[in-house]
């Protein structure tokens, strides 16, 4: 990787502002999944041992930019009113306004300053504000050594508009810019890439997390080892239109599952009864399949699916399953997982590869009549030797809930910001880090 890290740089009594990616969930106040905080420890802990004097960032749900608008209501939410008839806005505006307040608690970092404070073994200075007096307060006062936690940038309108005051003031906050926030990466905002393109700092680098996970993925992708076979699933083709196309050029076998499947197969001429298709991409995908002819590169499609006569609700209802060969899908079901024979050949194109990154489900795996196709392609991971990588999302949380997250090479915090890496982009929140 040719973007500068922090161990590039001389960290010691400098303020270092480092972009974090502490979205954690959180039920009642409780943080419910620790693993971003645990994400950002190598690099908070190398700056403390090294005598920075560390101030934390990050942001956190989808909030009202409370900060800016106050406890009012966001410019959405007054159109929204706007559109009601007269008798229903008073009530309207009055849930809204609850919703708001209630923001406040919902989506602080508190929980995390004191989670964080717990595993660094010393105190987290927590600012209530984001550029606000208590942030004025604790930056200026900050020791070598010290860690002070943001509140949620979220909270600030200025964070996703990438408002040139919030970047000034953030940069007045700072010697250094770091950042290590990799799930947020594919966003262009002030905290993560604003506040440098703008060039209120001069000195921008990565921690270790993006470090380790640009170094896997842009290798994987760059310099695999052969055979590279890569794995999509998931709900919709749309979605993924270009990371199909970027990754036949890459790979040798691209193997696909889920929803997604459904329009090749029916850009190939099958019946696929009440299963997901995008009439909309059908020529998209039969350009697909001939550039897989033309490149050399095997497309793999299912070759059975597990149905049902209707999509389970609620989504984990036990309902009857019936498994059919693709040539035989009844007009009145739907196909909601790959078939056992399907499985087995895409266990076996794992096998025999020596790289293989994953993105997708294969089925409605949130449903157990569903998941059999994605637990054994998770199972086919496990068991190779191959690098293999997860670019976040549904199909880390499979290999997480299986237990095979620690036979993985790799799996990735950011499912968008992989996604992105998947499709060939350039992620705005590193380009703009210097280059070594
Ligand atoms: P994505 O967010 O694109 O990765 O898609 C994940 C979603 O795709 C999950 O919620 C799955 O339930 C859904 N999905 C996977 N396979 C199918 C299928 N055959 N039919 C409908 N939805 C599916």
């Amino acid at each position: 990787m040719n973007k500068m890290s922090i161990k590039d740089v001389n960290v010691k009594s400098k303020k270092c502002l480092v972009r974090v990616d502490f979205n954690v969930p959180m039920k009642e106040g409780v943080i419910t999944d620790e693993t971003r905080i645990n994400g950002a420890l190598p690099t908070i802990k190398y700056l403390v041992d090294n005598g920075a004097k560390v101030i934390l960032c990050s942001h956190m749900g989808k909030p009202h930019n409370i900060f800016t608008d106050g406890f009012g209501l966001t410019k959405k939410e007054k159109k929204a009113v706007e559109k009601l008839p007269e008798s229903e806005r008073d009530a309207a505006k009055a849930e809204y306004l609850k919703k708001a307040l209630k923001d406040k608690e919902k989506f602080t970092l508190r929980p995390v300053a004191e989670r964080l404070s717990e595993k660094l073994g010393q105190k987290v200075v927590f600012a209530e504000d984001v550029v606000g007096p208590q942030a004025d307060k604790a930056v200026s006062e900050i020791k070598d050594g010290e860690v002070v936690l943001l509140e949620n940038t979220r909270f600030e309108a200025g964070e996703e508009k990438r408002d040139e005051a919030l970047c000034k003031k953030l940069a007045s906050y700072c010697d250094i810019y770091v950042n290590d926030a990799f799930g947020t990466a594919h966003r262009s905002h002030a905290t993560t890439a604003a506040i440098v393109e703008y060039g209120f700092v001069k000195t921008a680098v990565c921690g270790f997390l993006i470090e380790k996970e640009l170094s896997v993925m842009a290798n994987a992708l760059e310099n695999p080892v052969r055979p590279f076979v890569a794995i999509l699933g998931g709900a919709k083709v749309a979605d993924k239109l270009k990371v199909i196309d970027n990754l036949l050029e890459k790979c040798d076998t691209l193997i696909i599952g889920g929803g997604m499947a459904y329009t090749f197969l029916k850009a190939k001429g099958y019946e696929v009864g009440n299963s997901l298709v995008d009439t909309e991409q059908i020529d998209y995908c039969l350009g697909m399949m001939k550039k897989a002819e033309d490149l050399g590169k095997n497309l793999y499609l299912p070759v059975d699916v597990v149905s049902a006569k209707n999509f389970p609700d609620p989504i984990d209802a036990v309902i009857e399953t019936t498994v059919y060969d693709i040539e035989n899908i009844p007009a009145d079901v739907e196909a909601l997982d790959i078939g056992p024979k399907t499985a087995e050949m895409y266990a076996e194109a794992v096998a025999s590869a020596k790289t293989v990154i994953w993105n997708g489900p294969m089925g409605v795996s949130e449903n157990p009549c569903f998941a059999d196709g994605t637990i054994s392609v998770a199972k086919a991971l496990a068991e190779t030797t191959a690098t293999t990588i997860i670019g976040g999302g549904d199909s880390a949380a499979a290999v997480t809930n299986l237990g095979f997250a620690d036979k993985m090479t790799h799996i990735s915090t950011g499912g968008g910001a992989s996604l992105e890496l998947f499709e060939g982009k350039k992620l705005p929140g590193i380009e703009c880090l210097n280059n070594k």
